[in-house]
């Protein structure tokens, strides 16, 4: 099965040159293998620019790292999915746990803006994972918080018509992330598992793919993604080092 690999660039790097180095360098070792699916999610500033020179044809695709809910209006400083779409992405990840934690990010406003994405024919990946006192509570606490929070996000999905299937879930323990303590692949798998199982029993999301989130890099991303049931990787501090990204993707090419 093909892995997906996502790369969110965070708030990196500082200038237009350098993202172009740095997407440049990760369509390389891609050309011809179907094996995954790369998609780099530069800052929005740099999306436009990036956009002409992902190759349609190549596994590459564009993923902005957040949006708003509204269409066009005046809500200073957001910027719209129809704007996304209209700028050659493709994905936009949405709930990422930074943006829950700095911006204040509520999962009802998660929610309105998982909608308003899909309906605007953007593919949604929609991030979620525990904190380290749920953590610490056990499986049963973090089982209980997951299925709470995509019940939230994902409320009245089933209003938005034939776009069910462009929901991607990433799980990440927000206490994996930028850590370097990533979770064990086995409790991941059991995560990614139970999370699979609500999507199908709450959401009829049969084929939903469910990637693990939290300190990848090269030296861990085997572990992960030698289990059928971890359908790629969502990594982000790794993604702006170019001699890891190539790694990564090759490693996951060749798994
Ligand atoms: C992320 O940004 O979602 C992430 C997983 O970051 P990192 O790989 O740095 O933990």
């Amino acid at each position: 099965m093909k892995k997906i690999l996502i790369f969110n660039w965070k708030m990196n790097p500082p200038s237009l040159a350098e993202a172009k180095r740095l997407l440049t360098n990760n369509l390389q070792p891609t050309t011809n293998n179907k094996n995954v699916e790369i998609i780099i999610c530069p800052p929005f500033i740099y999306l436009s620019e990036l956009s002409p020179l992902v190759n349609r044809k190549s596994l590459i695709k564009l993923g902005a790292q957040n949006c708003f809910w509204e269409k066009v209006g005046a809500y200073t400083g957001e910027i719209s999915p129809i704007m996304l779409k209209n700028s050659g992405v493709e994905y936009v990840i949405i709930g990422h746990s930074e943006r829950r934690k700095y911006l204040n990010e509520t999962d009802q406003m998660i929610n309105k803006k998982v909608l308003a994405a899909l309906k605007a024919g953007l593919k949604v990946v929609l991030c979620i994972g525990e904190n380290l006192s749920i953590r610490k509570r056990g499986k049963k606490a973090v089982e209980n918080f997951i299925k709470s929070q995509l019940k939230k996000n994902l409320n009245s999905l089933s209003k938005v018509k034939g776009q069910k299937s462009k929901v991607v879930v990433a799980y990440e323990p927000i206490w994996a992330i930028g850590s370097k303590h990533p979770d064990t692949p086995e409790d991941a798998l059991e995560m990614i598992k139970y999370i699979k199982q609500l999507l199908i029993t709450h959401y009829s999301l049969l084929n939903t793919k469910v990637l693990y989130g939290g300190s990848v890099d090269s030296k861990n991303i085997e572990n992960f993604l030698k289990y059928k049931e971890i359908d790629g990787v969502l990594v982000g501090s790794s993604s702006v080092k170019i001699k890891e990204v190539k790694e990564i993707i090759n490693l996951a090419i060749n798994k």
